[in-house]
């Protein structure tokens, strides 16, 4: 058989440009090792509940375009997130806005909490934030940084607070506000089902095949009396192994999902995801997973996230963004381009912590220049 595409991964950005290059008349053939499709946003049913296998996923976007994209294979529901922070035996909304401030020191109105953030800026005499322990104290405070942030980003990153970037913490809002929306986008949701079947639906009529990875499959297609041929790889595995780490390995971070069926629990803690921030709890969040979509029913399935050091043949999650990675990243980008016939593509190949809405937006960009 001859494919103008062999499309490794079938995660968003694979799905997505299988999609778009089979409705403009390509043929494209997609594999992922893992023995199902979806990538990390991959969701199962376990008993009647929609089970986020590999982290909570919450669509977001303000990007119309991938908006009304997404629509076409799923349609999504009202899901708005608004975690729960508990640090030791206290209880704060997030992300950090007037109920935060107001639990936190009894104030009302937002010049209350203002005043008491600039007076704490003030005593840690910082000027210009220069790593992230800096930057959370000048946006939100010490009292804030010491009981939402330190441990919860600690425990995370597997480092202190003051040993990491800056941005890390921009992406979350900061709010003069009684508004306990995660996120700033236009739009929200989960889609109804589950992520799996809307990938399923991206993926109709596209021929997939799972459980075998990248190098396996060209070998056996090698040994095959008539190999298939493909015009073009869309590649979106980890860069560094495509090269054969001829560089060096990209880091990550890793995070390992203890999950749990109770049977006799309706409803386990009133929320989708509450964080615990202290640095004693092992975990950073509980997940539950009913929540997503306002499940009733008997019984509930939770999910417990414990961040995790990373090393080669671990699940790659979160690319470290620091000094040596970066420039390592850089020359593996230099080789993407003398490849010639091979497309590099999502969170993965580009070695860039992408939410989902951005991944389809480069899909789709990718998409357009080659029909
Ligand atoms: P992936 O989903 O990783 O797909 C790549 C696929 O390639 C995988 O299935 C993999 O098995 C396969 N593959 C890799 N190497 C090979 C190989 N050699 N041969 C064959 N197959 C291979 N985004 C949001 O917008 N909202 C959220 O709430 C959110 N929450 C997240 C929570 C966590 C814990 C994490 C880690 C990410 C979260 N994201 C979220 C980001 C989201 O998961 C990604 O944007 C999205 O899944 C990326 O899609 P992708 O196709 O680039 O990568
Ligand atoms: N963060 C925190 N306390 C929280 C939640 C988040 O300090 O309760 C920090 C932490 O450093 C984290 C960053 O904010 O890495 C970004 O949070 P986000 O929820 O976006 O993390 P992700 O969804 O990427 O895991």
């Amino acid at each position: 058989m001859k494919y103008d595409y062999l499309i490794v991964g079938a995660g968003l950005f694979g799905a997505v440009f299988a999609r778009e290059m089979t409705d403009a008349g390509k043929r494209c053939l997609v594999i992922d090792k893992r023995p199902h499709i979806a990538g990390n946003v991959y969701t199962k049913e376990e008993h009647g509940i929609q089970v986020h296998k590999y982290g909570a996923h919450i669509f977001h976007t303000s990007d119309r375009r991938v908006w009304d994209y997404v629509q076409r294979f799923a349609s999504f529901n009202n899901f708005i997130n608004a975690p729960i922070a508990i640090y030791k035996d206290e209880l704060y909304n997030l992300p950090f806005n007037m109920n935060t401030f107001s639990r936190l020191w009894g104030v009302r109105t937002p010049r209350e909490a203002e005043e008491i953030i600039r007076r704490q800026r003030e005593e840690s005499g910082i000027t210009e934030p220069k790593n992230l322990e800096e930057q959370a104290i000048s946006l939100v405070g010490r009292d804030v940084y010491e009981k939402l942030i330190k441990g919860y980003t600690q425990k995370q990153w597997g480092r202190e607070c003051r040993d990491l970037p800056s941005f890390i913490i921009k992406r979350l809002p900061v709010r003069y506000t009684y508004n306990n929306n995660y996120f700033n986008d236009a739009f929200q949701g989960i889609p109804v089902g589950g992520y799996t079947r809307m990938v399923e639906r991206m993926l109709q009529g596209i021929p997939v095949e799972t459980g075998i990875a990248y190098r396996d499959f060209l070998a056996r297609n090698e040994a095959l009396a008539e190999p298939d041929t493909f015009d073009t790889v869309l590649y979106t595995g980890p860069v560094d192994e495509y090269f054969d780490f001829r560089l060096g390995t990209l880091e990550y971070r890793s995070l390992r999902f203890e999950e749990e069926y109770l049977p006799d629990c309706g409803n386990f803690q009133g929320n989708a995801a509450v964080n615990y921030t202290e640095s004693e709890v092992p975990y950073t969040r509980i997940i539950e997973h009913k929540h997503f979509e306002f499940g009733a029913g008997e019984g509930t399935v939770i999910t417990r996230e414990y961040p995790a050091a990373w090393k080669p043949g671990d699940e790659p999650y979160y690319p470290i963004n620091d000094d040596r990675n970066t420039a390592l990243y850089e020359e593996y980008r230099k080789l993407t381009e003398k490849e010639s016939g091979v497309l590099f593509g999502g969170r993965l190949g580009s070695y860039r912590y992408y939410d989902m809405d951005k991944v389809i937006a480069a899909a789709l960009t990718l998409a357009d220049g080659r029909r």
